[in-house]
């Protein structure tokens, strides 16, 4: 459906040049919910303006459905009119002066995607009434909470009926309880509508509960494309391990590896853990021993082997409500284990804690030279 291969984009910034985008290829399939995740400048906008024809890339190729839309080989650029997608953006972007109804019937009125006047009417309506403001219709935008203004901006992208619906943060300037509830939403549209969707968000929970797919980026790259629950269980480095939830990371080394499971040395002792990728693995190279608070289990069962136990002191705990989460020390490294509120352990204690090895992931440390490459000339 939408293909992007090699993709590089490079801004000019006085006499420097930063690489934003550096050779990105990506495919998303047809309906998917595809997420782009990742820190505050690693590239996700500049991707998505890539995508809708706001940015022309330096080099490298985009296609939607087999059709190219911009080739920096051969010069071939298909303005943003012409290409069949339609934006949302983090700031509403909605024309002060008209009424909601007005605001999702202007790009269908003016400029190259206008349709027949006796269509827009019918085509505003049921947007509105897809997206539950039909009432609001006659309101001035102004009156509006965040999240109708939301939605009104999702409904005048709707309305063109695109192909490709391209997502900047929509959800990042409103209140949490209503991002959790508009995330659920969101999909359900999606999906229900067979639109391919891609959708950018730094918010890791957002990505993993909207996102058929995630894409996550690190200084204009992709460094790992998969679905939300690999993604979470088997990151491919240290850079996706500390981004998208928590993750405790002992430092260590490869001692031996064989079909998707290593052998890790640590301070504390050697443990048994799954890897996500054995290619990237050599013995005696550094990395973590990698596990969620969550996956610990404290204390370690009497039944545990040996080999899956570590010797910890209880230091610290903080009470969040619906659980418990106790800061550990094993030698130098800090662990924090997430337990149920009623968990009590007492501080300064020596335990014995299991780490399941189905549990654990060996994680390989981020790549030194992975970085936005700035050059001055
Ligand atoms: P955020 O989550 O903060 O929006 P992002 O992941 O979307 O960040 P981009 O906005 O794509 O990141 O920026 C990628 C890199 O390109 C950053 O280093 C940024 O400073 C740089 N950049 C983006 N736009 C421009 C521009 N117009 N001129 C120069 N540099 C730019």
């Amino acid at each position: 459906m939408i293909s992007v291969r090699g993709l590089t984009a490079k801004y000019r910034l006085g006499r420097d040049t930063v690489t934003a985008l550096d050779g990105i290829d990506l495919h998303i399939e047809p309906g998917q919910v595809f997420v782009l995740l990742g820190p505050s400048g690693c590239g996700k906008t500049t991707l998505l303006r890539c995508l809708a024809g706001l940015e022309r890339p330096t080099s490298g190729q985009i296609e939607i459905e087999g059709a190219p839309l911009s080739d920096a080989e051969t010069g071939l650029f298909i303005p943003p009119e012409d290409r069949p997608l339609a934006m949302v953006f983090q700031s509403y972007a909605m024309w002060p002066h008209m009424t909601v109804f007005d605001n999702v019937a202007f790009p269908l009125k003016a400029g190259r995607r206008r349709v027949p006047p006796h269509e827009v009417s019918d085509r505003v309506t049921e947007v509105l009434t897809l997206l539950g403001i039909d009432h609001l219709a006659d309101r001035s935008v102004t009156t509006l909470s965040g999240g109708q203004q939301q939605r009104v901006g999702l409904a005048r992208a709707l309305a063109l009926r695109p192909r490709v619906l391209l997502m900047d943060e929509p959800l990042s300037n409103l209140d949490f309880r209503l991002q959790v509830e508009l995330r659920g939403q969101l999909r359900t549209l999606m999906h229900d509508l067979d639109l391919t969707t891609v959708h950018v968000t730094h918010n890791q929970a957002e990505a993993l509960e909207m996102g058929d797919r995630i894409a996550v980026m690190d200084a204009g790259h992709v460094v790992q494309i998969g679905d939300p629950e690999s993604i979470y269980h088997r990151p491919v480095d240290e850079h996706v391990a500390r981004f998208v939830g928590d993750m405790n990371l002992i430092p260590g080394s490869v001692a031996r590896w064989s079909d998707g499971t290593a052998q890790v040395l640590t301070a504390s002792g050697t443990f048994l853990a799954m890897t996500a990728d054995d290619t990237a693995l050599s013995e005696g190279s550094r990395c973590f021993l990698g596990i969620r608070p969550a996956d610990l289990v404290v204390p370690a069962p009497e039944s545990a082997s040996p080999e899956t136990c570590m010797t910890v002191e209880i230091v610290n705990r903080r009470f969040q409500g619906d659980r418990m989460v106790f800061g550990l020390k094993a030698g130098d490294t800090t662990l924090e284990v997430s337990t149920h509120h009623s968990v009590r352990l007492g501080i300064g204690s020596t335990i014995q804690i299991q780490i399941p090895p189905d549990s654990a992931i060996a994680v390989i440390p981020t790549p030194e030279n992975r970085a936005h490459g700035v050059t001055t000339v």
